[in-house]
């Protein structure tokens, strides 16, 4: 009988943050697959468990990834975990659990810590609808592009960044989406220092140009806001009923699919043809 692959988080900073159900995943595993063995071993340590250790990362993952579901297949059980949080979100462990659904594996995730969560709930901004971006790009011209296809996304949108790379990208930002706009910089979350800025993206910029950044970043930025449709004059309604009637329709559809076309009443569509008459 086949094994199973089971995505195991692990805490983001506070070691009290891993579960009951996760700390027994572990301890039944026949093997556990980590991102940095060394960092593993260290939260293995303090929680008294002692297992097999074999890495997978992000340069050995197709190699590894092979090995690791022939020995699922064989019947073993294999933990999945990476450097903290949870495995597979923007952390290598994408592609192993895609590997396991072609080899018709069943994959178990453990709900756990993970970074853009915890930063969603704690940023204050919205949380009805929201993208996830991961990590932007180290190349200047491709980060540039990313951000500018987001320049009209109204949903919250949510990024990881390294604290070397972020005022750069706070610039970028800045540029792409208006000085103005609102943003979170949740930071060392979890952790002793944990800090959530909520400013204006022109005020981070200022804020990380003064100060050197330090830790780990969740940027929480709000989304563009919604753009009001000009509302259509009478003018206009009389235009379109005009031209409706020049492609053929009856007065009537061409009101009717006026009124549909510019949100507006029908009557009120109605007389505006006929003064134009
Ligand atoms: N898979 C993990 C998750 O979703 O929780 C994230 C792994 S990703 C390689 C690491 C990034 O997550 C960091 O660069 C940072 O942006 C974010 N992160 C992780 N821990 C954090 C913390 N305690 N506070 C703020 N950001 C954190």
């Amino acid at each position: 009988m086949a094994g199973m692959l089971y995505l195991v988080p692990t805490p983001i900073g506070n070691l009290g943050d891993i579960s009951q159900r996760c700390r027994e995943t572990l301890e039944q595993a026949d093997f556990i697959a980590a991102e940095d063995t060394r960092v593993s071993l260290k939260l293995l340590n303090h929680l008294g468990i002692k297992k097999s250790l074999v890495s997978y990362y992000e340069h050995n993952k197709a190699f590894k990834g092979e090995k690791i579901v022939a020995r699922i297949l064989a019947g073993e059980t294999c933990a999945l975990v990476s450097d903290a949080g949870s495995p597979a979100i923007s952390d290598p462990g994408e592609d192993l659990v895609r590997l396991c659904h072609d080899a018709g594996i069943t994959v178990c995730a453990i709900p756990g810590p993970c970074a853009v969560i915890t930063a969603l709930s704690i940023s204050g901004q919205a949380t009805g609808r929201f993208c996830f971006e991961g990590f932007l790009s180290t190349a200047k011209k491709s980060r540039r592009e990313h951000l500018e296809a987001l320049k009209t996304e109204q949903r919250t949108m949510i990024f990881y960044e390294a604290p070397h790379k972020l005022l750069n990208t706070l610039e970028d930002m800045a540029a792409a989406f208006g000085a103005d706009r609102s943003i979170s910089l949740c930071r060392e979350l979890t952790k002793l220092h944990e800090e959530v800025v909520r400013t204006t993206l022109g005020e981070a910029v200022a804020k990380y140009t003064a100060e050197a950044p330090k830790g780990e970043f969740v940027l929480v930025v709000a989304g563009a806001p919604e753009t009001k449709k000009e509302a259509a004059t009478a003018e206009d309604a009389a235009a379109r009923v005009s031209r409706l009637m020049e492609e053929g329709l009856s007065r009537k559809d061409a009101v009717k699919q006026t009124a549909a076309e510019l949100d507006l009443p029908r009557n009120v569509v109605y007389s505006a043809a006929l003064q134009e008459e």
